[in-house]
């Protein structure tokens, strides 16, 4: 373990990059030799003009986007983009369809219905307590997107292939898996966003990654800081931007290409990750996962005991192993593993190691 950390399996914000944080601690009074840190310097500076721009460009290199993409950066995380995307891309005379597949994608729906849009839901899987991805959708082929979201961090379960909307472009809230995997479809995808918190850095940012076209269908009567073509025409510093935030992202950005090695990279630790733990899931009945296990996600990993007292026994044991961030969210209970890039392997065998050993004792 280094430095007395403890493996932190927290669903956000969640566990970043050892590397990161000591270049963080390192530079932070002096950034470059400028005499000052990064919190300090102007938005307008060379400086930061530099961390923006590598920023977007890692972000574009590890996707693959082209030059049709732009990455914006806008605060607000990833709930003011619920109610942005109706903002900027409805009126009334065109509807959207959303999956639900809950929590996150219910608030992006809400969000729609609050602003009286006319959107449709699709599909949804309330029907078992969102605990699988619907399948076989029919799509309205009118609509001006097709919403989802990409991994439920709470209910755990995850799209493993892209849904076929046909010509309609996916917009996906990928806050808790964006880049943990390569996108080969990426050119079905009009727009996605993520808050930072999860996956790609610290918490007051969201990246938005739109295509062309969706910049041209944005609405023009909305507020100047609602507005997608705001961000994308002033480089996302219409106004002062989350400097530090997008300096993390930065940073997060150049581990996951320079050290890891990239999507394929990350793709094959993330599933040797999730592996170790569903393995000892599937054993037998000692640990239940919520989600079926086709949709399952390999960032959250969630699952009960066999009652509540066991859970509770479970995680705070667990904790006074150093393994913490183990309680499921309150909206559920029992128990989430959440594996992100930044969680090491190392961290994921002790928690395996621990869960069976856990269940030795107990079961
Ligand atoms: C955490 C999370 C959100 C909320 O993000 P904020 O940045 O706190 O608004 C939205 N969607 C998903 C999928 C999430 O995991």
């Amino acid at each position: 373990m280094t430095k007395n950390r403890i493996h932190n399996f927290n669903a956000g914000p969640s566990a970043m990059p050892i590397e990161v944080l000591e270049e963080i601690q390192s530079s932070f009074l002096n950034y470059k030799g400028c005499g000052m840190s990064v919190t300090e310097i102007s938005h307008r500076s060379q400086l930061f003009d530099d961390i923006i721009n590598d920023a977007q460009d890692r972000i574009k290199r590890l996707l693959n986007l082209g030059d049709k993409y732009k990455v914006l950066f806008i605060q607000g995380g990833a709930s003011m983009q619920f109610a942005l995307l109706p903002m900027n891309f409805l009126n009334d005379s065109n509807t959207a369809d959303y999956v639900d597949t809950g929590t996150w994608s219910t608030k992006a729906i809400q969000e729609a219905e609050i602003q009286g849009k006319n959107i449709r839901v699709a599909a949804s899987s309330e029907d078992r307590k969102f605990s699988y991805i619907p399948k076989n959708i029919e799509f309205n082929a009118d609509a001006v997107f097709t919403h989802i979201t990409s991994n439920n961090t709470i209910k755990g379960t995850q799209w493993h292939t892209t849904p076929d909307t046909g010509s309609v472009p996916i917009i996906a809230d990928m806050s808790s898996d964006i880049l943990s995997r390569p996108m080969p479809d990426i050119d079905k995808y009009g727009l996605i966003y993520a808050g930072a918190q999860k996956n790609i850095g610290a918490a007051g940012v969201a990246v938005v990654i739109i295509r062309d076209d969706m910049l041209d269908k944005v609405q023009t009567t909305i507020p100047t800081m609602m507005q997608y073509t705001t961000y994308a025409e002033k480089n996302s510093m219409f106004n002062t931007p989350s400097c530090f935030a997008i300096y993390y992202i930065q940073l997060v950005m150049k581990w996951l290409e320079e050290k890891i090695g990239g999507l394929e990279a990350i793709d094959k630790l993330n599933r040797q990750k999730a592996a170790l733990i569903y393995d000892i899931i599937d054993q037998n009945d000692f640990y239940q996962g919520t989600a079926e296990k086709e949709d399952r996600s390999l960032m959250n990993i969630t699952f009960r005991l066999q009652d509540t007292d066991s859970e509770k026994r479970f995680i705070e044991e667990a904790l006074s192993n150093e393994l913490g961030g183990l309680k499921g969210h309150k909206s559920v209970g029992g128990c989430r593993a959440s594996i992100y890039n930044a969680i090491t392997l190392e961290s994921v065998k002790t928690l395996a190691g621990f869960m069976t050993d856990f269940q030795k004792r107990n079961g």
